[in-house]
């Protein structure tokens, strides 16, 4: 009996092995009717953005092959877009970012990473928003950082003459820093009205005299040997604040007398962590600095006091400048030394 059930399996066997063997396949068992049991599906064609895809699923028992189509998704922000970054630098006024665009279609995710514009001043948590008494606007803040530590009165009216000043050394020294340029701070420049009228200086030294006295015979000899009119001189000027994202805050003419136009605290307190940028600025305003004058039992690298705006500036041994920006005709005058205490 034994024997008879061990003859039927090895019959029952063989004809198993003849039955597939007809078509060249491996196939160990009869599959028979069955209900299709699929497994896993593989990407043939990978759908994206724009393409749908194909997939195929093969059936665990016969290998039945099942092949499916995947459609490109209504909703374009789930679509399996190819993303390549472009990173956007920050310039002086414009934020940097970074676009994320795919390759294969349009979509664009913009301003991920953002990064300040270079010259914009910053406040956080920290910021102190109250002013000290006396005092109708302040800033406060430093060339590495561009945080503000004070922040009170930003966009309050201040006098433009220490705005009109910074304008015009700002169009200067972006025509020395400019690529392919003549002009060096040695290069001689002839006024041509005034006192002056006649000699010749070299621009640093048309420079430290325009920090410390906004002199309008020193801004036509720069308007002469630059772009040779007054109105061409102007319209540098403008651009130069426009470049700087405060033209709309800041009005000055070279040209006029220096109490004319507007400025605002905050656009002035750009113009200035621009300008503390230029070192040939910092030496103008180092030398501008009157003989008496100590902050904090130093002297300032800075400190200029115009229309009821001071603004001073203490440099660290580190090369970092603090600066403070201070509005009110009754800013108590020791005011500089407890601020700069705080932060030196
Ligand atoms: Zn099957
Ligand atoms: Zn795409």
């Amino acid at each position: 009996m034994r024997k008879l059930r061990c003859i039927t399996l090895i019959l029952l066997f063989s004809l198993v092995l003849v039955a597939c063997g007809g078509e060249g396949d491996t196939y160990l068992y009869d599959t028979g009717a069955h209900t299709h049991v699929y497994g896993n599906r593989y990407d043939v064609t990978p759908e994206t953005c724009i393409c749908e895809g194909t997939q195929i699923r093969y059936c665990k028992i016969c290998h039945q092959a099942v092949t499916d189509t995947v459609a490109v998704p209504e909703d374009i922000a789930a679509r399996k877009h190819a993303f390549s970054d472009t990173v956007v630098a920050p310039t002086e006024a414009e934020e940097g970012y970074t676009k994320r665009s795919c390759t294969l279609c349009e979509y664009v995710i913009e301003r991920t990473d953002v990064i300040p514009a270079r010259y914009a001043l910053l406040t956080d948590a920290a910021t102190k928003t109250e002013a000290p008494n006396g005092v109708s606007g302040i800033l406060m803040s430093d060339t590495a950082t561009h945080k503000l530590s004070y922040s009170v009165g930003g966009e309050g009216a201040v006098s433009p003459v220490i705005a009109r000043r910074l304008a015009v050394a700002l169009a200067i020294t972006e025509e020395l820093e400019r690529q392919g340029t003549a002009l060096t701070p040695e290069t001689l420049i002839t006024l041509v009205s005034g006192m002056g009228e006649g000699n010749s200086y070299t621009v640093r030294e048309l420079l430290y005299e325009w920090v410390a006295s906004g002199d309008i015979d020193v801004a036509r000899g720069f308007a002469m040997a630059l772009d040779g009119s007054e109105a061409a001189f102007a319209a540098r000027v403008a651009a130069r604040l426009e470049k700087l994202g405060v033209l709309a805050q800041v009005t000055v003419d070279p040209f006029a007398p220096e109490a004319q136009g507007a400025a605002t605290l905050h656009a002035t307190g750009v113009m200035l962590a621009r300008a503390l940028d230029v070192p040939l600025l910092c030496e103008a305003f180092s030398n501008a600095v009157p003989g008496l004058v100590r902050i904090a039992g130093k002297k300032p690298a800075l400190y200029l006091s115009v229309g009821g705006l001071r603004i001073s500036a203490m440099k660290t041994d580190a090369g970092v400048y603090h600066f403070l920006l201070l509005s009110g005709e009754n800013a108590p005058s020791n005011l500089e030394n407890t601020l700069f205490l705080a932060v030196l």
